[in-house]
This record gives C-alpha cells, sequence and structure tokens, in this order.
C-alpha cells in the first residue's frame, strides 16, 4: 500500500544493479502494479476491522493472484502491450514485446522478493496459486533493511541518471 511506492523506488535500485538493459517503464509499473489488489483488500479490511483496530488491518489478508508467477506473467502481457502502445505514441524508440514482457517479468519478481520479506502469516504471498500454500521470509529489521536500500536506490538513481533516460528517448 504505502509501501507500493517504495516498490517503484526499491525495483529502481534492482534495476541499476542487475541490468540497465530492461525496458525501465515496464520494469517499474511490473514492480508496482501487483499491489492493485491490495488495494481492494485495504478497503475489503476497512469493513471488515473494528476502527482503529490497526493490527486487524494490517495482519487483514490481501495477496492472491497477483502475488504470485501466475499473476505477475500476467500483468507482464498487459503491461508488454500497454507500453508497447505507449511507446508508439510518444514517438520513443520501439522496444521488442519479448524484451518489454521479460522486464515487466523481472519488475513483478522484485516485488514479490520485498513483499515476501515483509508479510507473513495469513498475508504471507500465495506465490503458486491458485494452490493455497503461503510462503513469507520475513528477517530481522526487514522493514529498517528495505528503508536502507530505498534510500541507496535514490542515490543509485540520482547517480545513473543518464542511464534512466536513454530509454526515454
Ligand atoms: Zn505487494
Amino acid at each position: 500500500m504505502v509501501f507500493t511506492l517504495y516498490h517503484a523506488i526499491i525495483s529502481l535500485g534492482f534495476w541499476v544493479v542487475v541490468s540497465s538493459e530492461f525496458e525501465i517503464i515496464s520494469f517499474v509499473l511490473g514492480s508496482m502494479l501487483p499491489d492493485i489488489e491490495s488495494v481492494y483488500y485495504a478497503f475489503e479490511a476497512l469493513k471488515y476491522c473494528p476502527a482503529n483496530d490497526y493490527v486487524c488491518l494490517a495482519e487483514y489478508p490481501s495477496h492472491y493472484f497477483l502475488h504470485s508467477f501466475l499473476g505477475i506473467t500476467f500483468l507482464a502481457c498487459i503491461i508488454a502491450y500497454s507500453v508497447n502502445f505507449l511507446r508508439e505514441k510518444l514517438g520513443l524508440v520501439a522496444v521488442s514485446l519479448k524484451r518489454l514482457f521479460i522486464s515487466a517479468v523481472i519488475g513483478g519478481i522484485t516485488h514479490l522478493f520485498v513483499d515476501l520479506t515483509v508479510h507473513r502469516g495469513e498475508d504471507a504471498l500465495m506465490l503458486f496459486f491458485p494452490f493455497p500454500e503461503r510462503f513469507s521470509f520475513v528477517f530481522p529489521c526487514s522493514f529498517a533493511f528495505w528503508h536502507g536500500f530505498m534510500i541507496a536506490s535514490i542515490f543509485a538513481v540520482i547517480a545513473c541518471r543518464e542511464k534512466i533516460t536513454r530509454w526515454l528517448k
């Protein structure tokens, strides 16, 4: 949720480190869009949980299809075609659908990776949806770790801004 914007920044940090050969718009969209379902379930939680019961709100299950390998692949198909259309309309350099798709999938994997380390219990991830098993790899101080990673990502993005603008031409 609030963390969704963090996903975009953290994914840019990954993007700089992993490979700037991935198309950046698809990569960032892939890293953010799985949280569409979290927004939906957040509204459900508001109906279900007593007012000001923050534990209930925080632990209300919000990860299903879009937080699975199947879900990010599905999203990547939509993202690849949408970004292809967008790049054409904006007159940007053409990028193959395959590269757009792979970029969105890798962006989605960064999302799953981060969420796996911060959500647990009923709110853990159904990575192999529709199979119901939920996975969680929360480690001590994981929130603090990702906050630090986010700050490092901001510096990495500033340092590598030329790599980013290359994809926006
Ligand atoms: Zn998420």
